[in-house]
């Protein structure tokens, strides 16, 4: 049977969660704001990254430079290695911009296929883009479960990696989940079976060590 790896980018592959560092320390206490009522859940991703983006006066190409500086998790590239090895796609689902997720990944010399969430800069001005929403979520920009959905359809199984709030919908619909931060504490509270991991040497480890007994059904 087929795998798909899915795995989150802010937290998980980039140990900075770059939208919300850079937006709450660069766009002020409008963007903290925003991201208290998204944490809490009063308000969905959609919202959150609008508010962010308008609070936020500066050069918006500032945010891909700032990327840029970020480190990767320095697993990662072992991770795609021991999946290419055993068969397994990588695709990286973000509820994140491409803006600043495309140059992360050419500055650390990756190429992967990402969904995610889409900022544009025309004539000087930003332009989002949400072209995964989902309805029946209401809650992410990007609900990475129809990405899930989408490969479990094609008779797939389906690992999933991540670390935080925005991979709930997905984490739930997975067959083998690794989890770190609020993601585990939701797996946790939730009654979803997790791989506890620290970082993406971990996760790479379990694949090199048997995808068989990884995905043997409980
Ligand atoms: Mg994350
Ligand atoms: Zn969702």
């Amino acid at each position: 049977m087929e795998t798909v790896l899915f795995i989150d980018f802010d937290g998980t592959i980039s140990p900075v969660d770059i939208s919300n560092t850079f937006f709450t320390r660069f766009a002020g206490a409008d963007a903290r704001k925003a991201v208290e009522e998204w944490k809490a859940g009063e308000i969905g991703s959609v919202e959150c990254l609008k508010r962010e983006v308008s609070a936020y006066r500066g050069d918006i190409f500032r945010l891909a430079r700032y990327a840029r500086r970020q480190p990767i998790d320095p697993g990662f590239g072992m991770l795609l290695e021991e999946s290419r090895k055993h068969g397994v796609d990588v695709i990286v689902v973000s509820d994140g911009l491409d803006f600043y997720i495309q140059p992360f990944f050419e500055e650390h010399g990756f190429e992967v296929k990402v969904f995610s969430n889409q900022l544009e800069v025309s004539d000087g001005k930003t332009i989002l883009r949400f072209p995964h929403y989902n309805e029946a979520c209401g809650k992410c920009a990007n609900c990475k479960s129809s990405h899930v959905e989408a490969e479990k359809q094609k008779g797939k199984r389906i690992i999933y990696v991540g670390d935080g709030l925005s991979d709930k919908c997905a984490a739930s619909r997975a067959d083998v989940v690794f989890a770190k931060g609020d993601l585990r504490c939701y797996c946790l509270a939730n009654g979803i079976a997790f791989e506890a991991f620290e970082n993406l040497s971990d996760v790479a480890d379990r694949i090199r060590s048997g995808l068989a007994s990884l995905l043997r059904p409980s």
